[in-house]
């Protein structure tokens, strides 16, 4: 045996670290699908409670959806269970190649390649494009999935401060003379909600010969008038050299991403992308749920058109109320309370409210920022958010901060 007690106790103590600190992670079960009403056992152990999910990634209410749900059955019955084999050697089904060109026409892009998640679309793009010669450029606030992707890459990594494009010019002037620019960012960024200047990165690449990267994941599906994404919102389609996004948000929620750009850039990564040549690509169950997923929005706008509304509807509900919110554009509407024990407790009093909206603080926002950061679903009813703000209203008199600024909020409970 060579888990020795020292090696035990060593790793007990650094849990209860974690569990001192106020930021120990504990899951809540649900037993029943992913929709706006959702069952919960929280704690565990406890009776389960109807509660609505304000928390979830599934923007359009796809997740469910019994067309989805009948593709998904369908496909099992047509192409199988597993693949048993990556991509090249014979993991590649018909119904995958139809998904990458699926993809590759809704985003107005050459081609497509799939990987099984976002996050390995972003472990295997960099490196399969870049080298010691060239240089990554991110923004200061891109997703944790980018931030690894790029450690695995030899290119050297600098940043430029949150969405700002004087200081971006900067480091692209710094940076000339390397082989390969590459600018690196999210289309909506998860924390805030707020939307990179897309059309702005595009001219200043342009101008200093750069690669354009964005991760679209919380925007593919729903952001720009037809729910491209980030790059139609901005005017930049056709663009964007490489666009990532996930299939486990908007797009059915299930798993699965890809890479999406120009026709050589994707070659190169069905070359050489470790998690593409290493790892199984999506379940053929998965690949006819997100095929039937595109089928439902390109036959219309509906979907997005109502997550819109209830957005707008939502965001105006919680100002009018006197909380302070993040500014943005899209479904994420983060209410900012600031002090990371009020965040929790806030979060705790919604739940016995039967509302599911969770907080977040340091180490996944910065410090002194907490927030409990709300999602909209095309899936809610108005209903359903007028009983959230009714319970939102009402936790918010409880402790006093309905209609004061951030400052006054500090004030009264620290950060
Ligand atoms: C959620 C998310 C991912 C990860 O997507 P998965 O397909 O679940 O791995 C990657 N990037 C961003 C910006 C995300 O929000």
């Amino acid at each position: 045996m060579s888990y020795s007690d020292k090696m035990k106790t060593m790793y007990q103590e650094q849990l209860e670290t974690i569990k001192n600190a106020g930021i120990f992670k504990e899951e809540r079960y649900i037993h029943s699908s992913q929709a706006a009403d959702i069952e919960v056992e929280f704690p565990t152990g406890s009776d389960l409670k109807k509660v609505i999910n304000m928390c979830a990634n599934n923007y359009l209410g796809l997740s469910s959806h019994p067309d989805v749900i009948k593709a998904a059955h369908t496909g099992l019955d047509m192409r199988g269970y597993g693949m048993s084999s990556v991509r090249f050697i014979c993991g590649t089904q018909d119904i995958h190649k139809e998904l990458e060109s699926k993809v590759t026409e809704f985003l107005g892009t050459e081609d497509t390649i799939l990987f099984p998640s976002c996050m390995d679309a972003n472990a295997g793009v960099f490196e399969a494009l870049l080298t010691s010669e060239d240089i990554m450029i991110s923004d200061r606030l891109v997703h944790a999935s980018i931030i690894d992707g790029m450690r695995l890459c030899s290119a050297e990594h600098d940043t430029f401060k949150h969405s700002n494009m004087e200081h971006l010019e900067q480091k692209l002037q710094l940076h000339q003379n390397k082989r390969i620019k590459m600018v690196i960012t999210d289309g909506v960024f998860s924390m805030d909600g707020d939307i990179a200047k897309l059309d702005e990165m595009a001219d200043l690449c342009q101008k200093y010969d750069a690669l354009l990267f964005v991760d679209d994941s919380h925007a593919s599906g729903f952001i720009g008038k037809t729910g491209r994404g980030t790059h139609e919102y901005c005017n930049a389609i056709g663009k964007i050299d490489i666009i990532t996004t996930t299939f486990g948000k908007a797009l059915g929620g299930a798993s699965g991403g890809c890479v999406s750009g120009r026709k050589e850039i994707v070659e190169m990564c069905r070359q050489k992308a470790r998690p593409y040549l290493f790892s199984n690509t999506i379940a053929p169950v998965v690949v006819s749920g997100v095929l039937e997923v595109f089928n439902i929005l390109s036959g219309n706008t509906e979907r997005r058109d109502k997550l819109e509304k209830n957005s707008d509807y939502w965001r105006k509900g919680l100002s009018e109320a006197g909380f302070v919110l993040k500014d943005g554009d899209s479904p994420i509407v983060p209410v900012m309370l600031f002090n990371a024990k009020l965040a929790q407790d806030f979060s705790k009093d919604l739940f016995a409210e039967g509302i599911y909206a969770i907080g977040f603080f340091f180490p996944v926002v910065p410090n002194g920022q907490a927030r409990i950061r709300t999602q909209i679903s095309a899936g809610h009813e108005i209903h359903h958010l007028d009983k959230a703000l009714e319970a939102f209203i009402k936790i918010g008199k409880k402790y006093e901060i309905l209609g004061l600024t951030k400052q006054e909020i500090i004030a009264k409970y620290g950060l």
